[in-house]
């Protein structure tokens, strides 16, 4: 089922009515049939507030939302055809797995036996149909979590929304979980969408990701995408781990510099800049265009990570990853740079900067 969200717009007062937040302002998006599209932001972005609204536990201050091509913006929850899941799993403690995931069928006045082979093929869905007669404190975070999303799966519904599903999981079984959630979604075909504020989370699972800053979507795309060609410096450094590195750069006569080395020409007229570059951005060469100086070594296996400083950084280190066979000698390293994992920003706006050949290319 396609999700459209149409200027769709939540505004809460506070301090008893004398001020307002815009949680969600103007969202305009469309969420195509079958796909898992993850919303992603920090936290108090409006990721819930926009869940909530497409499950219609919450409504719009103004906008539309579209389940297909019917306007469900005033339709109650239950009418809505959704499953939903929580960060806390909300299972009933004295009922059993399978009593928890039959219990949206409950006033569904179906008959028992239909009941119950819905529940079991919903438990097999999760691969816990070993488990149906356990209670949820007999059971790990995770296995919790996956009754929760086979009581979310058992009515089939139209739409599937998890709201920080993974967040009170340990680190392993968040990993396990998530793979599980991804399985699940593509065995069922369910429209999907996941909220979380873990961008890692949101680029392994997501089909499509949505970032949000303050209410207001910034980037909508695939994930790979979105990392490759972010939109503006909030994306570039919200995405990626470790994080992309920016310096305070300056643009003249054609050239771009970090401090008074030019990194690269550029088509684009004088101004300062930000300039962020991706940790895998960087090479080691003696006769590289930028200078670091060597705060730490860390070598990762496959990797080294060289941990520097810069004085035009805007933070106290920088981080760049290269090859575990790149040999680096000294305190003062020379790098070059991969063209495509250099970013521009106007330093005011922080929206994106592309040089002038690369924007006819993309027909803008
Ligand atoms: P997220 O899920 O991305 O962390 P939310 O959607 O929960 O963010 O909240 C977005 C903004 O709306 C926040 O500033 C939050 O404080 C505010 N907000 C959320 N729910 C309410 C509410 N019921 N009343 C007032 N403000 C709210
Ligand atoms: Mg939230």
């Amino acid at each position: 089922m396609k999700i459209v969200l149409k200027n769709l717009t939540k505004v809460f007062s506070k301090n008893k009515g004398k001020g307002e937040v815009i949680a969600v302002n103007d969202m305009d998006i469309e969420i195509p049939d079958g796909k898992l599209v993850g919303l992603l932001g920090p936290s108090g972005c409006g990721k819930s507030t926009t869940l909530f609204m497409i499950s219609g536990l919450q409504f719009p201050t103004s906008g539309q939302i579209y389940f297909g091509d019917v306007d469900v913006t005033k339709l109650a929850p239950e009418k809505r055809g959704i499953g939903l899941v929580f960060q806390n799993y909300a299972l009933y403690p004295h009922m059993t797995v399978e009593q928890n995931i039959m219990f949206p069928l409950q006033n569904q006045r179906i008959p028992k036996a239909i009941a119950k082979e819905k529940a079991l093929a919903a438990a097999k869905l999760v691969q816990l149909e070993n488990m149906l007669d356990r209670k949820p404190a007999e059971m790990s975070g995770g296995q919790q979590q996956r009754v929760a999303i086979a009581r979310a799966l058992v009515k089939e519904p139209n739409v599937l929304l998890l709201d920080e599903p993974l967040s009170n999981l340990d680190a392993r079984l968040r990993l396990q979980t998530r793979e599980e959630i991804r399985r699940i979604q593509r065995e069922t075909g369910v429209t999907t969408v996941f909220v979380t504020h873990d961008q890692e989370e949101a680029m392994s699972i997501s089909d499509i990701i949505v970032v949000m800053k303050l209410g207001v979507v910034q980037q909508m795309d695939e994930p790979q995408k979105v990392y490759d060609d972010p939109k503006n410096l909030f994306v570039a450094q919200f995405l990626g781990t470790p994080p992309i590195n920016t310096f305070n750069g300056v643009i003249k006569d054609g050239k771009v510099y970090i401090g008074n080395e030019a990194i690269m020409d550029t088509t684009l007229e004088d101004q300062d800049v930000y300039i962020g570059i991706r940790p895998e951005g960087a090479i080691v060469s003696n006769d590289g265009i930028l200078t670091l100086k060597l705060e730490q070594l860390e070598v990762m296996g496959r990797d080294i990570s060289i941990i520097a400083k810069n004085d035009a950084s805007i933070k106290p280190t920088i981080r760049f990853i290269v090859d575990a066979e790149t040999k680096i000698e000294g305190t003062e390293i020379k790098v070059d740079l991969k063209p495509n994992k250099v970013f521009l920003f106007n330093k005011e706006t922080e929206e994106r900067l592309y040089e002038k050949e690369v924007s006819e290319e993309q027909g803008e």
